[in-house]
């Protein structure tokens, strides 16, 4: 036993004093790398981790026990960095003037009170334990409940005096607060004077909790952390120049500043700092990847648009300015000598496939270089194999005639056209026969799903690939399409997404942004209307006219199921299970009613689509999961309940399900916010013609509480917060190009290195 414990104390010492000389080699390596003459990062690196590794260790600084350990291992905090980086969601400001009587209804409060009772129990239905109890202050008594915490019942009994920090609720006719964040008075006054300056209004940070690591608990270990000056220890990443002209504070000061401020400028500048460092790390990344891909050999294709205007000609329209502007811009990466790499956002219906085909075309009308037979060769990925038949049938009318061959690879089977019997039609082959043709290049036009991009597929000459609607189709998959004598095709990535400029620019930065900002004449738009609830009515005789002269339906609630009513919190809004059982009971009794969302199997979700597209289903009532790839043309009418609880660009998606056809489309909005701010987005919504105009209005409006869609973008909050700035993006992007530019390997900017290095490491092991 006490040989174990020895043995730790031995460990325990080496590892200090190779912490004292950790500073040292830090020091040194600093120094070293000024100079520039510093020629391995990668052992830096490792030497980095190893410093920062042994002062960082949380265990070093607090007595954790096994549960505390595990809840700051699920919030990110393994060490006093990633402590220092979890930083408060918000402050609370209380004075001295704070009382139960004077917070009022849906405010922020701060309020120093006595537990007068305080007891454990369970929500009637959902059996939730909790705590809840009533405390008291001079001016008034106040309800308090805490959901999933009973165990606070036992940490503050009955008598103790605390501060509660949270928002006033109304429930049931009585002032309460629900999860406030409880704070001992012992650990306002171990914070010290900087947060008690009594009546002028402290500021005090709130961090994301979890269950066991309270908000309180962050903030005493932040300020013991701070207090020992370990923070300064935390090599800044950001170089200095950079923080200078942008006027950001350092690392250290920034985490002063977010987790002891004084003032909110100081709490906005902290914020500032790391919204553009996550940002910066993002455009470095990309940069990088950019690099990366354009020192593949490439393609060179030179066609003008002049050569492609007898195939243009042969569409049964005339193109947009907007595709005429894109179909130049690809024209001119195809002579760059360089690999494309393009993203062409255009809303559903703008005409992308068109642009596709143009380019296509420039393609498979080249030769290979230094040869005067066979063709350059194009791929066109489709996110569904509806979505990729699709593109196919519509390759054929594009290129009937031609003479090329096109193929289509699903999971499914194998296609190709033109037949040999019947030259205007397609015919099934053999997946081996068309992946031979297909590598000896007598297919030039290959359309499929991800079948397309295995390993199996072989190209002769892979000169362009289309990618339609994939978000994830990322550096590792894109590596896979560069060849063995590291030649890469032109990568066009196309999607419908409206994605505001900021996010467009961060998390695609390493593509050009081409848009197609303009929709084909003559195009009925959708008629929308946010419907008062005494006109529900109305709009549901609208809906049953439509679908007596063959129409279909769709209706769009915001939750699976009913809310559990024991949550405080919870959403209540429209389910689809009731409100489809409502409709079909009461409002649509003669139709046939399916539903659709996320929690069901693949094949119950297959039937339900399949039944609606032939028609057997009239009304289909789902959750946002229609939002992508749903096709269904003769659905004209849309639904959409609890809209203030949807995106705006999420909205538009939503609408664009029923413009596929020449009908008068509807959409009907009915929504249960009144605030102003609800009206006016909504307001938006039926006003604006285009995706991107909203997709700004809704990044600029919502709160960063909101932006959590940043999620599968890979972007915190904060980071959100910071694409709400354009010159703080594009100062981000400048930056991190001319960085690359000067120093692609970073040598000089070793602490850069490694996160970047960590974070590409992570993502690959996905
Ligand atoms: P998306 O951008 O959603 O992929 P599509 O390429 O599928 O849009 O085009 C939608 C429809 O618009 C197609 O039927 C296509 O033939 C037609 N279309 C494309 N460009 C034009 C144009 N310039 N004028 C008229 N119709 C067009
Ligand atoms: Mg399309």
């Amino acid at each position: 036993m006490s040989g174990i414990n020895s043995g730790r104390r031995r460990i325990k010492r080496e590892a200090r004093s190779k912490y004292n000389v950790g500073q040292r080699i830090q020091k040194n390596e600093q120094k070293k790398s000024e100079k520039n003459s510093f020629h391995s990062p990668i052992n830096y690196t490792a030497t980095y981790f190893v410093i920062i590794g042994v002062m960082n260790d949380l265990s070093d600084h607090f007595r954790l026990n096994e549960f505390q350990a595990k809840t700051l291992k699920k919030l990110g905090i393994t060490s006093v960095e990633t402590l220092l980086r979890h930083i408060p969601s918000r402050y609370a400001s209380f004075g001295a003037g704070n009382s139960i009587a004077d917070a009022e209804i849906g405010a922020e409060a701060s309020l120093i009170v006595e537990i007068k009772k305080i007891e454990t129990a369970k929500g009637f239905r959902s059996r939730i334990p909790m705590a809840k109890g009533k405390v008291s202050d001079p001016s008034g008594t106040l309800d308090v409940v805490w959901l999933n915490q009973p165990y606070i019942a036992r940490m503050y009994p009955q008598g103790s005096t605390v501060r509660l920090s949270g928002k006033i609720t109304d429930r049931k006719g009585v002032k309460s607060m629900v999860n406030p964040v409880v704070h001992t008075l012992e650990s306002d006054e171990q914070a010290g004077g900087l947060f008690i300056q009594g009546g002028t209004g402290e500021l005090v940070p709130v961090y994301p909790e979890s269950r066991g690591i309270s908000s309180d608990w962050l903030r005493v270990a932040c300020d013991k952390i701070i207090k020992k000056k370990l923070h300064e220890e935390i090599v800044d990443p950001i170089p200095k120049e950079i923080l200078t002209q942008y006027n950001l504070p350092t690392l250290s000061t920034a985490f002063v500043w977010a987790h002891m401020p004084v003032t909110q400028k100081d709490t906005e500048a902290a914020r500032k700092r790391f919204a553009f460092e996550e940002v910066f790390y993002i455009q470095l990344e990309r940069q990088l990847e950019r690099k990366e891909w354009e020192a593949n050999n490439s393609y060179k294709i030179e066609k003008t648009r002049g050569d492609l205007e007898k195939f243009i000609s042969k569409f049964p329209y005339s193109l947009t300015g907007a595709q005429e502007k894109v179909i130049v811009d690809i024209l001119k990466d195809f002579q760059s000598g360089k690999p494309m790499a393009r993203l062409l956002e255009g809303d559903v219906g703008s005409g992308k496939t068109a642009v596709a085909a143009a380019s296509v075309q420039a393609v498979v009308t080249t030769r290979p270089f230094g040869q005067d037979f066979g063709t350059l060769q194009a791929a066109y990925m489709a996110p569904t194999e509806i979505l990729a038949t699709q593109h196919f049938e519509s390759f054929i009318e594009y290129f009937v005639g031609s003479g090329l061959q096109i193929g289509l690879i699903t999971g499914s089977g194998c296609r190709k056209f033109p037949s040999k019997v019947k030259p205007n039609s397609w015919t099934d082959i053999s997946r081996t026969q068309l992946l031979k043709w297909v590598e000896n290049g007598e297919i030039p036009i290959l359309i499929g799903t991800h079948a397309l991009i295995q390993k199996s597929v072989k190209w002769k000459h892979l000169a362009l690939a289309i990618i339609d609607e994939q978000h994830r189709f990322g550096t590792k998959q894109r590596k896979g399409l560069v060849d063995k004598s590291h030649t890469a095709p032109h990568l066009l990535s196309m999607t419908a997404t409206p994605i505001p400029r900021t996010l467009a620019l961060t998390v695609f930065g390493d593509l050009d942004l081409s848009l197609l900002d303009e929709m084909p004449p003559g195009r009925k738009q959708v008629i929308t209307k946010i419907v008062p609830p005494n006109e529900r009515r109305g709009a549901y005789e609208i809906i049953r006219n439509e679908i007596k002269t063959g129409r279909q339906a769709y209706v769009i609630c915001p939750r699976i199921d009913e809310p559990d009513p024991e949550k405080e919190m919870a959403v209540q809004a429209k389910s689809v299970k009731e409100e489809a059982k409502r409709l079909a009971k009461d409002v649509f009794p003669e139709l046939s009613i399916g539903i659709l969302h996320s929690k069901m199997k693949p094949a119950e979700k297959d039937k339900v689509m399949k039944e609606f597209s032939s028609g057997k289903i009239k009304i289909l009532v789902a959750t946002s999961v229609v939002e992508v790839g749903v096709n269904v043309p003769n659905a004209t009418t849309i639904i959409i309940e609890g809209a203030e609880r949807f995106g705006l660009a999420q909205l538009h998606q939503l609408r664009g399900r029923v413009i596929r056809s020449n009908h008068q489309a509807r959409c009907f909005v009915f929504a249960d916010g009144k605030s102003e701010a609800t009206i006016k987005r909504l307001d938006h919504f039926a006003k604006a013609k285009n995706g991107f105009e909203l997709a700004e209005f809704d990044l600029e409006t919502r709160g960063a509480g909101d932006l959590a869609g940043g999620k599968q973008w890979g972007i915190t909050d904060i980071g959100m917060e910071a694409l709400k700035n354009i010159k703080m993006v594009e100062f981000a992007r400048k930056e991190a190009k001319e960085l690359i530019e000067k120093d692609s390997q970073l040598t000089k900017y070793p602490s850069l290195k490694a996160h970047i290095t960590e974070k590409r490491t992570k993502i690959h092991f996905e």
